[in-house]
Order: structure tokens, then C-alpha cells, then sequence
């Protein structure tokens, strides 16, 4: 049963509380866990600006006994969440470029894609997704809304800018054809009404195509305390026990899953109308290494436990330092650091500054919520700072031999899953 009630802050300018569950419909939701109020990720002013008033919003977490989703306690108008010059683009980050290529090399061999053979991207962004498709011979075509799209079309990505729906799929398939595959990479936990995008999937799908979904998994996050990933963009949580509810929702099977290496640890989901792929064996291993029930929510108790011990850790660690004069530093400054930063209350007087690589559009800019500024990474290494948090500590292994090759000679630490010295 599709859920009768469905929380839409779209076009409020404002936001609505989520009230029952966002794919079974189920209510009341359990609380897990609160981070209290947060500012949107992408809320970065001026450095120098004269402070104003700023919307702020609960960031409290919730879980559905029925089907297993964990999700958001609140959904924000995607106006203020996702406005058009969102800087984001996915071409630029090494490890997510190897995850579709890899991505392209697994799907092509295991469903024997062709020339002929159409691939739809949603939230398609730069295109990066889709010039693997492209590479591999096969006909692509992006579906993208903001203007990250340009730059797809003008590398060669044909792009359509809008929002998905079922209106813009009937219109899509009308003109291109059934779809032998649809992927959506990291914004199917990003859309209010994922219903319409799954129903607007299948329109699209040749009678045996198959969707293709990589998105952040629950279980890492809550093995490594990825708290931080917890922000107003990331509607929804899934394990995989959740995303098979949803599919089996519209008639679809999952019948391959593996986790991958993306954003500290990510699943990828294939998809498509019963009994058109044989089920693997990856399906049910997966599925029963999985919490659920009682055990599920015991989980979420522990998690929230460690949480605020970890916000404590790091507190202290930071005091120590800072009694003994220290001066601390930031390394990178990702949309996840904004929620690490305003949750352990972190501000310009504990973080002097925080380091972004050249041609970020992140420095000159402050820190979500504070007036901690993002700076180019050359002041790390002419400043040299006693101490560095890495923000970005899911690739601390990769980030941090870089930072000393460059002539970082301070302390690096990571916040988590528990903040300790490099
Ligand atoms: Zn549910």
C-alpha cells in the first residue's frame, strides 16, 4: 500500500515535519536520535559579510518498525536545500570516477550491453556516470535539473534539465525508446517523493531493463558512526531490507546488491520486473547481515549512545589542545562537515580556518553556521598550525600522506568513528 500521507515541503519555502513513513506509510515513527538544529549544508556566506538572520532546521532521526527505513524527521523545501548554483559536481572526486567506471564494467558484462542498448542516468550532474556508458558504445542520456547539466551537454552528454517525474519518463520514452538500463547514483535518498521517481523508472524500462541504484547504506554508516552524513539533503537511509519494500512496491526485484567503497561506504542495487534476471545469491547474504526488528532497534540505541560520546571525545580532545594554546586547523570542508561542525559546536574560536584545494568554490566562503573561513590550502603549509581536524575523514588514508608530502609538519587528527591522532 502506497502511503496515504506523504510529508512535501516542495514549494512551501519552508519545511514539513515527516509524520509517517516516507515509503510504507507507517506511523508513528520510532526517534532515534537528535542533532538538534542544523543550518542547510550549502548556507555558506561571504567571509566579511555583516551577520544576518539565517534559517536554521531540527535534524532529528527516525526509524519505521515495519519496513526498516531510517529517515530524516523533516523535509525541507528543495528550493533552499538545492538551489541552482549548487556547486556540487561528481567528476570531481577520484574515488566516485573509478565507482562508475567500475559500475559501467560490471552492469555491461552481466547484462551483455550493447550498442543499441539505451542508458538513462536521473541526477545525472557532469555527466561522469554517463561517459562510461558512452566510452563502453552504448546510447546514454542524462536527466539533470540544476545547471551542473551544461556541462554535461557540453561534453558531448545529452542532457535533459528538468525534474524527474512519470510526466517527463512518458516523454522521455516517447521520444528515445525503452530503457535497457536506468541508474540513480546518490539522489535517490535525495527525492521527496520517491514514489513518482520509482513509478516513473518502470514507465521507462524495457520489459526486461533494469534500475540501477548506488546510494549511502545504513550499515556502515552506523558501524563507523558516520553521523555527519545526517543532513537535509539526505532524505532517507536504506538498508537493503528497506530498498526491497520500496521496489517490491512497484513490482520489481532486487536481484544483485554489493556495497561499495562511496561516501565511507555505499550500496549498489539492481533492480527489475519479477522474474526478468535470476535472483543472486548476493541478495540473500546481504539481506540477512542485516539488523532488523528488535535487534534494528537496539542498534539505533547504541548508535545514538556512541554519537554523543564521540561529540564528548572530540570535545575534550580539542580542550586539551587548546589549553596547552594550540592552533587548530580544518582540512576540507564537505557538505558532511557542516553537520560535524554544528553538532559538536565547533566554531572560529576552536577552528581558526578550514583548508579547501585551489578552485573550490567553497573558500572566501564561512563554514555553515559559524565564521570559521574556508581558505585555500596554501595557508595550511605557510601558516603551519600546531594541529588539523580532517573533515573529510572517510579518506583520511588518501588525504593524509598527500598533506604531509606537501610540507604539512602539525598534528592530523580524525573526528571519527573515534577522534584520535594520525
Ligand atoms: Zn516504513
Amino acid at each position: 500500500m502506497r502511503p496515504t500521507k506523504v510529508a512535501r515541503a516542495a514549494g512551501t519555502g519552508a519545511s514539513v515535519p515527516i509524520e509517517s513513513c516516507q515509503v510504507c506509510g507507517h506511523a508513528p515513527l520510532d526517534y532515534v536520535l537528535s542533532l538538534g538544529y542544523m543550518p542547510p549544508v550549502n548556507q555558506m556566506v561571504p567571509v566579511g559579510q555583516v551577520p544576518r538572520q539565517l534559517p536554521w532546521f531540527p535534524t532529528t532521526l527516525l526509524h519505521c518498525r515495519n519496513c526498516e527505513l531510517v529517515q530524516l524527521g523533516l523535509a525541507v523545501d528543495p528550493a533552499i536545500i538545492f538551489p541552482p548554483e549548487y556547486p556540487y559536481t561528481s567528476g570531481t572526486t577520484k574515488l566516485l570516477r573509478d565507482n562508475f567506471a567500475d559500475l559501467q564494467r560490471e552492469s555491461a558484462a552481466m547484462l551483455g550491453l550493447g550498442e543499441q542498448d539505451l542508458v538513462i542516468d536521473i541526477g545525472s550532474n557532469d555527466g561522469t556516470l554517463l561517459s562510461n556508458f558512452q566510452k563502453g558504445g552504448q546510447r546514454v542520456l542524462g536527466i539533470e535539473p540544476t545547471d551542473v547539466g551544461d556541462i554535461a551537454n557540453e561534453r558531448g552528454i545529452p542532457t535533459i534539465k528538468r525534474y524527474f517525474g512519470p510526466e517527463v519518463a512518458r516523454e522521455v520514452k516517447r521520444e528515445y525508446g525503452p530503457a535497457s538500463m536506468v541508474t540513480a547514483a546518490n539522489c535517490f535518498a535525495h527525492i521527496e517523493d520517491v514514489h513518482a521517481i520509482v513509478d516513473g523508472v518502470v514507465e521507462m524500462l524495457k520489459d526486461d531493463g533494469v534500475f540501477v541504484t548506488e546510494s549511502h547504506y545504513l550499515i556502515p554508516l552506523l558501524e563507523t558512526l558516520q553521523y555527519d552524513t545526517i543532513y537535509h539533503e539526505h532524505l532517507r537511509y536504506y538498508s537493503l531490507t528497506s530498498l526491497k519494500h520500496l521496489f517490491e512496491m512497484h513490482g520489481l526485484e532486487v536481484f544483485h546488491a554489493r556495497p561499495i567503497p562511496s561516501h565511507g561506504g555505499s550500496i549498489r542495487v539492481y533492480a527489475a520486473r519479477h522474474g526478468a534476471h535470476t535472483v543472486q545469491d548476493t541478495v540473500r547474504r546481504m539481506l540477512s547481515a542485516e539488523p532488523r526488528g528488535e535487534v534494528m532497534v537496539k542498534r539505533l540505541a547504541g548508535f545514538r549512545r556512541d554519537v554523543i560520546l564521540s561529540k564528548l571525545r572530540l570535545l575534550s580532545m580539542l580542550r586539551e589542545l587548546k589549553e596547552k594554546g594550540a592552533r587548530v586547523a580544518g582540512i576540507s570542508a564537505p557538505s558532511r562537515a557542516s553537520t560535524l561542525v554544528n553538532y559538536v559546536g565547533l566554531d572560529e574560536g576552536l577552528i581558526d580556518y578550514v583548508c579547501e584545494i585551489p578552485g573550490s568554490l567553497k573558500i572566501g566562503k564561512c563554514m555553515p553556521g559559524t565564521q570559521i573561513p574556508v581558505v585555500d590550502e596554501a595557508k595550511l603549509y605557510s601558516d603551519q598550525p600546531d594541529c588539523a581536524v580532517i573533515f573529510s575523514w572517510h579518506i583520511a588514508d588518501e588525504l593524509a600522506p598527500k598533506l604531509k608530502a606537501k610540507g604539512f609538519r602539525g598534528q592530523l587528527i580524525t573526528p571519527l568513528p573515534v577522534p584520535r591522532v594520525l
